[in-house]
């Protein structure tokens, strides 16, 4: 059994991908060739957003967007430090700082009460109402990260009205929820930017790295366009200002226009997986079902479980040669890499509690219905002896 099982999409789509790959070694234009131009109109479709900008991975998707927002030394931008650390460290690598705020214990999301919190302290100065960086009275709140974590979008109705009311970016950290949907709305189109991942454990992978920024903006995205080249003007020897070589290779594109074929049909067989785990596990009261809210379909990037009874349902999986993972053990606030920053460990509990208790089972869209059943008879088995 396996935690992501990607070969077993290859064969589906084995034909078509030989196809584009061949295609790509044919014409020879590797870097920016025709397949690059064509995935970012089909993707952008998909979404229903204006400029969709291809690049090197989800990382340099982040960094992107936030170099074309201005981004920089003297900035706070507020995120949530349950979240894998890429996001928090794009706005360490310009000079900004992050603020984290705790997430909801029930999607795992930033906790808009939380954040509205955490925009009030600031205002206020004063970091009693909710725990602030150190040096945080030299900072100008400047944006907001929210990530749709495991696939699910963030509450963004909120974010975004709060946002609009202080003159903050929201930039969507949708590294795991490309194809997931919110109040009828793509992922990818619920903020400002947004910036996915197509590394290839993600809901879309391509077979190395790869990702992309999403804007309806003119202006950002001519940004974007000349930061992933070196910030050229003109050409790439006509350097307009300070960028990165973000480029993503065009045979990555034309594995990912092959992949994407069969997406959407991916992502409604997740819903049934999902559906499978939720009705045994669920009805069990032993371990903590993802809660998708109404008016949301999660891309179901990670089924992630919270229970007492952690260590002894790893244990069980383990002995049983299933594959399972902890997304994520540590938050950022005491990772070391985050020391700086001064944060004490109870200053966002919920997020401390989830790392505590989370852990993911094996999710793919053709995760076999009798491999689920073996998953489920060992979680409860242990829980049962737990
Ligand atoms: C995977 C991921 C990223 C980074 O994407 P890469 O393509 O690996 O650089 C950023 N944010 C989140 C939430 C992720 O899960």
């Amino acid at each position: 059994m396996q935690f992501i099982d990607l070969q077993y999409q290859q064969k589906r789509i084995h034909e078509r991908l030989m196809e584009n790959i061949a295609r790509v070694l044919s014409h020879g234009q590797y870097i920016m060739g025709p397949e690059i131009r064509e995935l970012e109109a089909k993707l952008g479709e998909y979404v229903g957003i204006k400029h969709a900008v291809s690049c090197s991975s989800g990382t340099d998707a982040l960094l992107m967007a936030l170099m074309a927002l201005g981004v920089g030394k003297g900035d706070a931008v507020f995120t949530t430090p349950f979240t894998f650390v890429a996001t928090a460290e794009v706005i360490s690598l310009l000079g900004a700082t992050p603020v984290f705020v705790d997430i909801d214990p029930v999607t795992f999301n930033i906790d808009p009460d939380r954040l509205k919190e955490a925009i009030d302290a600031f205002e206020k100065g004063n970091a009693s109402r909710h725990p602030l960086p150190r040096g945080f009275e030299r900072l100008t709140p400047k944006g907001i990260i929210p990530v749709d974590l495991f696939g699910q979008p963030a509450d963004y109705d909120c974010i975004n009205a709060m946002a609009a009311a202080k003159g903050l970016f929201v930039l969507e950290d949708a590294a795991q929820s490309f194809g997931a949907e919110y109040h009828g709305a793509k992922a990818c189109s619920l903020a400002g930017m947004a910036a996915t991942s197509f590394f290839p454990a993600k809901p879309l992978g391509c077979y190395g790295d790869a990702g992309m920024v999403f804007t309806d903006s003119d202006e950002l995205a001519d940004r974007l366009e000349s930061i992933r080249v070196h910030g050229k003007g003109t050409d790439k020897y006509d350097n307009i200002r300070i960028g990165i070589n973000g480029r993503c290779d065009t045979l990555q594109a034309a594995i990912l226009l092959a992949k994407f074929e069969i997406f959407p049909e991916e992502i409604e067989l997740r819903q049934e997986v999902a559906r499978r785990y939720t009705q045994v596990l669920g009805e069990s009261g032993q371990v903590a079902c993802p809660h998708v809210t109404a008016g949301s379909k999660s891309a179901w990037a990670q089924y992630s479980l919270v229970t007492e009874h952690r260590d002894a349902i790893l244990e069980a999986m383990k002995k049983e040669k299933i594959p399972s993972a902890i997304y994520y053990p540590k938050p950022l606030h005491v990772q070391g890499a985050y020391q700086y920053l001064a944060y004490a460990p109870g200053d966002f509990p919920v997020s401390q509690r989830a790392a505590q208790g989370i852990f993911s089972v094996p999710m793919h869209p053709y995760l076999a219905e009798q491999d689920q059943e073996t998953i489920c008879r060992a979680i409860l088995g242990a829980c049962r002896k737990g």
